[in-house]
């Protein structure tokens, strides 16, 4: 059967994109905006001028260069909750051609390592807070904390006032600018030269390096901007609370909003006070969130004390959204819009998207395909089950083409050719149906990806660590889903060893969770709980059967 291939009807897919080195189309301007308008505004209103962008990232672009001595497709890791500052570093890495590894602020010496390791990074933008852990890190991969021209492999990142400085002679990376301007990178072949690599752990194992390219991300810029219409503009002033170490923040904050010439107002990390006032002070008018933020903006009777009426509209990612909690949400807030959008690391990542003008005609639809992506539903036996069905149509895991999906996972043939077909249909691990109109709903997930608060928990990497702990014969990990915070919790089935057959299984479950989380990042602690048991399902192949542990669990969640 041909497949039955799903595109935006209502918008065509972009011509004449341009080709080359990102960082020049990102500064293409195209709405005309003036130089000195707004990029990036610290919560006390202190901001990085498009100006400042374009001069900084081209003057620290020359040092990297130069006096870092790292050429194009060399690697820099981010190590840094957001900033204002941030975004400059990343456009210096597109400017400099050097491929640029973001990396969770949350994470532990030890989940660096891997990134650290695989990507073979050389040096670290990292913020103060967070220089035991970049070093420890460096240390556990063998390298020293000298590069090979002898200097610092550490450099601080942060937008403070004052130029910090680490207790190991480690220099803020403001140290470096000069009158000095690199020439952007001429990038030759854009679908082959990366721009970022991503960590995802995509349908199965441990995270991989998601290699997105030049050609990638300004395709997906490009795109996203057509299909979001006259929903954005250089008007709109952003809140920047996704962590700009996603590709979901980054993709929105340092590429889609800079692009457009809007202002994003930058928010550390989430808090609900916090993201109010910021609301309240600069007048923004767009959020791009996740659904437990949207949980706190309905449920909690805090926000009654600020004033968010220049909200119009918040887009919701990177996790599933419940309609009962959107419809919730504009019960309370009959001003402000939700809308959806739907992607992964290796999309790039927005691959759907409702708009704002859309809004309510699909009830809890993640959207139709940016203009120019593909997508088909494929079921188990390989067959299309099209979008003849309406809404209550056929599930399918929803596979997506286009210029804006991954060249493939570093130093990982094997994963990518079983994620990429032949002829490059990306196969997402997500389930969906779709409406005769194109417009896609998220249903389930084939892949055994958890996500804690929009944050990937990678149930194989877990299982490994818990695997170290003495006392755990065998394990398997879930994803379980609690609806008062709207986000799935990863939970451990556990069998216990010969030795600890005896131990009373609460104080058991006990001891695992704290165990555990000395050892993860925060978003991967074991908040779902433990569960002792005999035996964990598994295939005559040995591997996990998680369908039958996510049933039992769903089963015994309805008791
Ligand atoms: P990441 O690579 O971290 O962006 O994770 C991608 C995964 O997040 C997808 O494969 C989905 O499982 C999930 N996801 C992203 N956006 C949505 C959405 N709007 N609805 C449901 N799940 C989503």
């Amino acid at each position: 059967m041909a497949p039955q291939i799903i595109t935006n009807t209502k918008h065509k897919a972009p011509a004449n994109v341009n080709r080359g080195n990102i960082f020049e189309f990102l500064h293409s301007n195209p709405n005309k905006v003036d130089d000195n308008r707004p990029a990036y505004i610290r919560l006390d209103g202190k901001t990085v001028t498009r100006r400042q962008v374009y001069n900084d990232a081209r003057s620290l672009a020359h040092a990297f260069r130069h006096r870092l001595g790292l050429p194009a497709g060399a690697r820099i890791g981010i190590l840094s909750p957001n900033s204002t500052y941030y975004p400059v570093a990343v456009h210096a890495g597109l400017c400099a051609g050097v491929v640029l590894v973001p990396m969770n602020a949350a994470y532990t010496a030890e989940e660096l390592l891997h990134p650290i390791h695989d990507a073979e990074v050389e040096y670290l933008l990292c913020h103060q807070s967070l220089l035991p852990v970049a070093r420890q890190g460096f240390q556990l991969a063998k390298k020293g904390l000298k590069s090979r021209n002898g200097q610092n492999r550490i450099w601080i990142l942060d937008d403070g006032d004052d130029l910090k400085r680490g207790d190991q002679g480690e220099e803020d990376l403001r140290t470096l600018l000069s009158d000095h301007r690199l020439e952007p990178h001429k990038v030759t072949d854009d679908e082959n030269t990366d721009a970022y690599i991503a960590y995802s752990s995509g349908t199965s194992g441990k995270p991989k390096g998601v290699q997105l390219t030049h050609r990638n991300i300004t395709y997906v810029t490009i795109a996203a901007c057509v299909t979001f219409d006259t929903d954005i503009g250089p008007d709109d002033v952003y809140l920047a609370v996704l962590p700009l170490n996603h590709i979901f923040g980054l993709a929105k904050f340092c590429h889609m909003a800079y692009y457009n010439g809007s202002a994003s107002v930058v928010v550390p990390r989430f808090d609900l006070d916090v993201f109010c006032a910021a609301v309240q002070k600069h007048r923004c008018n767009i959020a791009y969130v996740v659904p437990p933020i949207l949980v706190q903006l309905t449920k909690n009777p805090k926000t009654d004390q600020y004033n968010l009426s220049s909200l119009k509209w918040v887009l919701s990612g990177a996790a599933p959204l419940g309609i009962e909690l959107s419809n919730e949400f504009e019960k309370k807030f009959p001003t402000i819009r939700v809308t959806q959008a739907w992607g992964l690391s290796e999309t790039s990542p927005t691959a759907t998207y409702t708009s704002y003008r859309d809004y309510r005609t699909y009830a809890g639809s993640c959207g139709h395909m940016v203009a120019g992506v593909e997508g088909r539903l494929v079921d188990d036996d390989g067959n299309d089950v099209g979008h003849e069905q309406g809404e209550n149509g056929k599930p399918g895991e929803f596979w997506v083409r286009g210029p804006s999906i991954m060249r493939g996972y570093l130093n990982n043939k094997e994963a990518t050719d079983d994620c990429i077909t032949p002829d490059r249909w990306f196969k997402t691990g997500d389930i969906a149906i779709v409406n005769k109109q194109g417009y896609f709903w998220i249903v389930d997930r084939k892949k055994e990806l958890i996500k804690f608060k929009g944050f990937q928990v990678p149930p194989a990497e877990l299982e490994a660590v818990l695997l170290g702990h003495p006392k755990i014969a065998d394990v398997a990990v879930i994803g379980v889903y609690d609806d008062s915070q709207a986000t799935e919790l990863p939970r451990a089935y556990v069998v216990p060893s010969e030795a600890a057959k005896s131990t009373d299984p609460a104080a058991l479950a006990k001891e695992i969770v704290e165990w555990t989380a000395s050892k993860v990042a925060n978003h991967k602690r074991l908040r779902g709980g433990v569960k002792i048991v005999d035996v964990i399902p598994k295939s005559p192949s040995g591997k996990i059967l998680r369908r039958i542990i996510r049933d039992e669990a769903a089963k015994e969640a309805k008791k």
